[in-house]
């Protein structure tokens, strides 16, 4: 019997399983596709406060999200980094001093900045963020937020989980949830063999995401009672349109903003959109009008215009936002909502509404709060202080640390030993100088990616197809041509999981949690 099943294997599922097993609490996960293959990918990749939360009067959740950005940069040095937004004035739009008012708040509310930049004025034509905009955009303000991988923050967390003795399987839907006065009874199915299997658990939590809102399961969906709101946002990703690492923060005529995010290096990320979903959430994909959308927001603002043809590569992610009734997608609260059902003494079923990758620790936390009662046992909350695999750093050491390994391992080169430690942290030493006398690098698929680091993602990360690796565990995918992802492809269908060996750890990568090496 386990203590706690979950369902889903996105930021919220992954950040309770890796909260509950370091409480000692037995854990099982299940994520139907790969870990963070829904939402938790398709985000706009922002640790932030939500500048534009202040105007909903949202101070709670601006508050408490502003205090998780110098939180998860220190927990996650390596996939976390700080970046500057710049706010040009529209003069059609809100007033100078109302975004004083909201930035003086931004820098404020949080309470604790120690080192992030607080907010300033900019003259826009002696700065080189000016550049690339309408020579009649000629003030701005500009504030500090961070940046995030959000699937690998997935990922990391169910590789600690796993490390303190999660049982993490992907691939394995949730078919249904049987409340027995004692227990759930939960089958699961592994959508790769087929096979079922039924598991027991003394409490169920529903972090399916959007997938809750119809019920991820047979026997879920009748112990629901909040209204879920589904709202896609859709994101385009365009060659580089400006040369320094600010984004860029756009208000539009109907009150939404627009960022437009330096990514990949050679690239720019411009997003979001706010539509109201139907449907199943796997489907969710970007339509010509959102691109258009987007095109023509930016455009308002870059001296060059974009257009949907300039759009590289596209991705659509669904919200499940609790419905607190207001009118537009835009103005749905993205607080989260947990319920816990089940009167005492019965199995629990804590369902998770909302929420966001900037709030997921938080989020767990409180989730873990919820279920105290269950199981009194559980130590107490831990997570605020222990760094995620990899991340035992400073975030300032993270370029002597690449330019360490580049030395260690001098056929990486630079560019690519910067994106290991940006990808794995300190873990990048374990997976390229564990062994001295290991073969080297093995093929080597395109843009600095070899087999070595393959076989670790198979071995540690529960990746399995091209797309998991291309995608999630990196963003490769924009850089790796046809034939290269067709080897990879080739070469993961040759290496399932439980073939590829193991990669024998020298010395624990992270001081104060066990590495994924060790599971
Ligand atoms: C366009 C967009 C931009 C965003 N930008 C930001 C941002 O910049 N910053 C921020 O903090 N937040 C952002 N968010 C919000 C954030 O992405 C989400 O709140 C978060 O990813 C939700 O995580 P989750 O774990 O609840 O859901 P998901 O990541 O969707 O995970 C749910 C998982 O459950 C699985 N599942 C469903 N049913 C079953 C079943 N029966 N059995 C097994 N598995 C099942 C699914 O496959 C899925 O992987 C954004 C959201 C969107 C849509």
């Amino acid at each position: 019997m386990r203590d706690i099943a979950i369902i889903g294997g996105g930021i919220n599922g992954c950040g309770v399983a890796r909260d509950a097993a370091g409480r000692g609490l037995s854990v099982l996960l299940a994520e139907q596709g790969d870990l963070a293959s829904g939402t938790s990918s398709a985000s706009t990749k922002l640790i932030h406060g939500g500048l534009r939360y202040l105007e909903q009067y949202e101070f709670g959740l601006v508050r408490s999200s502003l205090r998780e950005r110098e939180v998860l940069l220190r927990l996650a040095p390596h996939i976390v980094r700080p970046m500057r937004f710049v706010l040009p004035h529209h003069r059609g739009l809100r007033p100078a001093f109302l975004i004083r008012l909201g930035l003086f708040l931004y820098d404020h509310l949080g309470g604790g900045r120690r080192i992030l930049a607080p907010s300033r004025g900019l003259e826009l034509a002696q700065v080189a963020v000016g550049r690339p905009l309408k020579p009649m955009y000629t003030r701005a303000f500009e504030y500090s937020d961070c940046w995030v991988d959000d699937a690998r923050l997935v990922v990391l967390n169910a590789v600690d989980a796993a490390a303190r003795g999660a049982d993490i399987r992907v691939r394995t839907q949730v078919v249904s949830a049987q409340r027995t006065p004692s227990h759930w009874r939960i089958r699961l199915r592994n959508r790769i063999s087929g096979q079922e299997e039924t598991v027991a658990a003394r409490a169920l939590v529903n972090a399916a995401g959007a997938w809750a809102a119809n019920g991820p399961a047979e026997g879920i969906a009748a112990h629901r009672r909040a209204a879920i709101r589904l709202v896609k946002g859709s994101h385009i990703v365009v060659r580089r349109l400006f040369e320094h690492e600010s984004a860029y923060i756009f208000q539009n005529a109907d009150r939404r903003i627009i960022f437009a995010i330096p990514y990949e290096q050679d690239y720019t990320l411009i997003g979001t959109t706010d539509v109201d979903f139907t449907g199943d959430p796997s489907c969710a994909t970007i339509s010509k009008e959102e691109a258009d959308y987007l095109c023509r927001a930016v455009s308002e603002y870059f001296a060059a215009p974009v257009s949907p043809a300039d759009v590289v590569w596209s991705y659509a992610g669904v919200r499940s936002l609790y419905d607190d009734g207001e009118r537009s997608a835009q103005d749905a609260t993205r607080d989260f909502v947990l319920e816990l059902e089940g009167a005492a003494g019965q199995p629990a079923l804590l369902t998770i509404i909302g929420g966001k990758i900037t709030t997921y620790r938080r989020l767990a936390e409180e989730a873990l709060l919820k279920l105290a009662p269950v199981f009194p046992q559980a130590g107490p909350a831990w997570t605020r202080d222990v760094p995620l695999p990899g991340g035992d750093f400073a975030h300032n050491e993270l370029e002597r640390l690449a330019a360490e390994l580049a030395a260690a391992v001098p056929a990486l080169g630079a560019a690519t030993a910067l994106r290991l430690i940006r990808t794995y942290g300190t873990t990048a030493r374990e997976i390229f100088l564990a062994r001295q006398d290991a073969p080297g690098l093995g093929a080597h698929f395109g843009a600095g990616f070899y087999e070595r680091e393959a076989a670790h993602l198979v071995r540690h990360e529960w990746a399995i197809t091209a797309d998991d690796v291309l995608w999630r565990r990196t963003k490769l995918g924009l850089h790796i041509a046809d034939n290269g992802r067709r080897q990879l492809a080739d070469w993961l269908a040759a290496h399932p999981p439980g073939t590829v060996q193991d990669l024998p750890a020298r010395s624990a990568p992270n001081r104060s949690a066990k590495s994924g090496l060790e599971r």
